[in-house]
């Protein structure tokens, strides 16, 4: 998959996506990031790429010129799928990262200052996405928070799908709780049905600790799951045990 990526800070990228899971996918292409410098396309001749905002306002704007003209030399005559970062976009979740996923590519557009003059937005973005209710600086962060979660669902940046379809999200819940060796540190031991090799025990505790989670830190994603008649019995039972008691509960299933 590749990601166009449209900045004025095109060095903010390189320590986060270079490391790691993210960085090893792109030696092997599975990934390339084809970064642009807005600024390199600006035809002011001091180097501006932003100006005053019409009506007021405190902050720059950042200029139709070279940002269009930046996002012409990634897509030429042929469209390609358009992301600006804003605040004011769709809020990013693992079901939106799955849609993004399905792309060969995408183009995306990291504002900063007051923002990107809207008429960038009708002309050439199909979605403006959000990383949450409040405001950065600047469409980097959002953008290598996006890049990273969709890059872990394109085949061959991790393992397998259990990798991801396992995780929190995924299929509405919250993920059980994960342990490694040793089997008992701080006085803690590992619980015992993660070491009796029975995987059908171990199916069952993995899925209840999931909706035990989900229930205690999580029931607005509860409310929104689809769950099977075992499932809904199991987190009927949660509902009539005072939080604390309910820990050992599961626990001890
Ligand atoms: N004036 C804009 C507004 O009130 O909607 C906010 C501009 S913000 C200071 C500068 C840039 O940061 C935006 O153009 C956008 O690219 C990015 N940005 C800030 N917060 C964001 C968020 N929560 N999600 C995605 N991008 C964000």
């Amino acid at each position: 998959m590749k990601f166009n990526i449209l900045t004025l800070f095109p060095d903010m990228f390189k320590g986060v996506l270079e490391e790691s899971i993210i960085g090893r996918a792109e030696k092997k292409g599975i990934l390339s990031f084809n970064y642009v410098n807005i600024r390199d396309f600006t035809n002011d001749k001091h180097g501006r790429v932003d100006d005053y905002a019409y009506g007021g306002g405190t902050g720059l704007v950042m200029a139709v010129q070279p940002i269009y003209d930046a996002w012409k030399s990634v897509c030429g005559e042929k469209k390609k799928f358009t992301v600006y970062m804003s605040p004011q976009g769709k809020p990013l979740n693992q079901q939106l990262v799955q849609q993004l996923s399905s792309y060969d590519e995408l183009v995306i557009i990291c504002g900063h200052y007051e923002g990107i003059d809207e008429r960038v937005i009708e002309e050439v973005v199909d979605m403006e996405v959000s990383i949450g209710d409040y405001v950065l600086t600047g469409g980097e962060i959002p953008a290598m928070a996006m890049i990273d979660a969709v890059s872990r669902l394109v085949p061959g940046v991790l393992p397998g799908e259990e990798a991801y379809s396992e995780e929190s999200h995924y299929n509405g819940l919250l993920e059980y709780p994960n342990y490694t060796r040793p089997e008992t540190i701080l006085g803690k031991k590992v619980p015992d049905v993660l070491l009796s090799g029975h995987h059908k025990n171990i199916e069952k505790w993995k899925r209840k600790q999931s909706l035990f989670r989900t229930w205690l830190k999580r029931p607005d994603l509860l409310r929104k799951v689809k769950l099977s008649k075992e499932d809904e019995n199991f987190v009927k039972k949660l509902k009539y045990k005072r939080r604390n008691r309910v820990q050992s509960a599961v626990w001890n299933e």
